[in-house]
């Protein structure tokens, strides 16, 4: 049988044969054969990547705007610049990084040599999602290569045309006795798991990660997993309203609002709600234009499947701005023309919006730009230290929004925002807008969260000198510069003795009965 090569449409593969064990033969052979270990070979591998990104540029782009209708500027700087930037840091660096490091010794270890080795870990499998489909395959990609691993890229069943061009194209830029990208969706994938990797690098949802940590377990393989949840966003009432507002449609709409690190809602009072909806809808008119429908600028859903989920959101809230959708196009509207801002009163608020219920939370939610108001210090507000009432609210189908909607929850008190996160998950990022550095260092000192940016969007994750990752239900392990390198390295603690000395090292042996020990 052969295994699957590039290019290889699953479909061809015969019933009940196993398509990955071959491939996986060839890659193990082949880290076996310590092909993947030098600089050189490594470097080659990296620049091999870099160029695939340059003379494909434009393929990747409509590829990209065809999976997601992302703009060539949002590509471009999302996806494309990202990851040549990675891949141009880890070519500068990679001998430092590859170097042994010594480290400090102590008497007994005095003439000896000490250092950390950073060694390949062998295979490796990059699970990818479809959100930035080309950023969250090779950017781990260029990680596994620099650390000298084979590796099996595995992208996103939804991005169909991104993953067509790593399929088809990536390999003719890489040695392929080393690499393979495979295809598949959650069927393939878990056969793929079942097989034994030395290290499994998944991008994704906590659901799905749960499955592939549970996988990894049976042949106790090491994992890093980025996984997503519910970003918060705390909004202080000595804000200017325009500029947060600015701010945060950048990073709720940017992709769609299909950012794992994107603002999942806004906490802030009464008062700064009320100035916050309409500078959101001056954002968002400024940025997508009157009709956002028609703005080149404003992406779209990536599925069908993913756009019902959405759309069924929108009838759990007030919806305050926007809120029409249109199936056809996988479109969720930012701002219809010449929409009022409706008025909230606290009570009608509550009495439609605020209900966790059985089934599930009754989650105020709004569309691009869409703000959806729970608000009612009357009623929520109180009800935030009894378990009972909060904690339905992010269970269920609602625990990642994951779309252009943005809800709105109000608090009394910068204390009660704080305690409304720290009753949740800890999140991958946690933003706080505030004029006073004393309330930023606040919530930065109060609670935990995988990134932490203060008066902005997701700008953290754009530093390659940061590490980039989750903590608790956000994931585990982190990547990007030199952190990729390092994760995807085992550390091997090394000691060199001489074969020498006899007379020194021999007081070690027993009998011990002789030796005047003074504790
Ligand atoms: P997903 O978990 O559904 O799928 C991710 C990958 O897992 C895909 O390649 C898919 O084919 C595979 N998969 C799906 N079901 C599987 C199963 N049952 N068994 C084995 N493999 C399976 O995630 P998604 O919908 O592609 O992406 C959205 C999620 O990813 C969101 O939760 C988002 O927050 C998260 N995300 C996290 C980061 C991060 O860096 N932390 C980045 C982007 C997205």
């Amino acid at each position: 049988a052969a295994g699957l090569q590039w290019g290889d449409p699953i479909t061809t593969l015969q019933e009940g044969m196993d398509p990955f064990e071959d491939t996986l033969q060839r890659l193990r052979e082949a880290f076996r054969s310590g092909r993947t270990r030098p600089a050189e070979f490594r470097a080659a591998q990296l620049k091999g990547l870099g160029r695939f990104l340059q003379d494909n540029k434009q393929l990747l782009q409509e590829a990209l705007a065809q999976d997601l209708r992302k703009s060539a500027f949002e590509s471009e700087v999302s996806e494309i610049s990202i990851s040549q930037g990675e891949i141009n840091l880890a070519l500068r660096n990679l001998r430092a990084w590859m170097k042994d490091e010594t480290v400090p010794k102590n008497l007994a270890t005095q003439l000896d040599s000490a250092f950390i080795r950073k060694e390949p870990f062998g295979l490796v499998l990059i699970i990818a999602p479809w959100n930035y489909p080309l950023n969250l395959t090779l950017v781990p990609l260029v990680g596994a290569l620099a650390a000298g691993n084979c590796v099996v890229l595995k992208p996103s069943e939804f991005s169909k045309n991104t993953e067509r061009v790593l399929v088809e194209v990536l390999p003719r830029y890489l040695d392929r006795s080393c690499f393979a990208v495979v295809l598949g969706g959650p069927e393939e994938t878990g056969q793929l798991l079942e097989h034994k990797f030395d290290y499994i690098f998944f991008t994704g949802s906590p659901r799905v990660g749960k499955i592939v940590m549970a996988a990894a377990a049976k042949h106790l393989t090491p994992v890093t997993l980025e996984l997503g949840g519910k970003n918060p966003c705390y909004v202080d009432d000595n804000c200017d309203a325009q500029t947060v507002a600015n701010r945060v449609a950048l990073f709720r709409y940017f992709n769609a609002g299909q950012t794992c690190v994107a603002p999942d809602y806004v906490l802030c009072s009464p008062e700064m709600q009320e100035r916050l909806v309409p500078a959101l809808q001056s954002a968002i008119t400024r940025f997508y234009g009157e009709d956002p429908r028609a703005s080149p600028d404003l992406g779209r859903i990536i599925s069908e499947k993913h756009f019902q989920r959405l759309r069924g959101l929108l009838g759990c809230g007030r919806v305050a701005i926007g809120g029409q959708s249109e199936e056809s196009d996988r479109y969720i509207v930012s701002r219809l023309p010449n929409t009022q801002i409706p008025s909230f009163s606290p009570s009608t608020c509550c009495s439609t919006a605020v209900t966790p219920g059985p089934v599930g939370p009754r989650f105020p939610a709004c569309a691009p730009a869409g703000l959806s108001l729970q608000s009612s210090p009357g009623l929520w507000a109180p009800r935030l230290g009894d378990a009972a009432a909060p904690t339905g609210w992010d269970l269920g189908p609602w625990a990642e929004i994951f779309g252009p909607i943005l809800p709105i929850v109000t608090v009394r008190s910068l204390d009660e925002a704080i305690d409304f996160i720290n009753r949740r998950e800890k999140p991958l990022a946690l933003y706080t807008f505030s004029n006073s550095s004393q309330v930023v260092k606040q919530v930065l000192a109060r609670t935990s969260s995988g990134g932490f940016c203060g008066n902005d969007g997701f700008m953290h994750l754009i530093l390659a000198s940061l590490p980039f990752g989750g903590v608790g239900a956000s994931g585990m392990g982190s990547y990007h510069g030199k952190f990729s390198f390092d994760t995807f390295s085992h550390h091997r603690a090394c000691l060199l003795r001489s074969p020498g000395m006899e007379k020194i090292y021999s007081i070690r042996y027993p009998p011990y009965s002789s030796r005047n020990l003074r504790m």
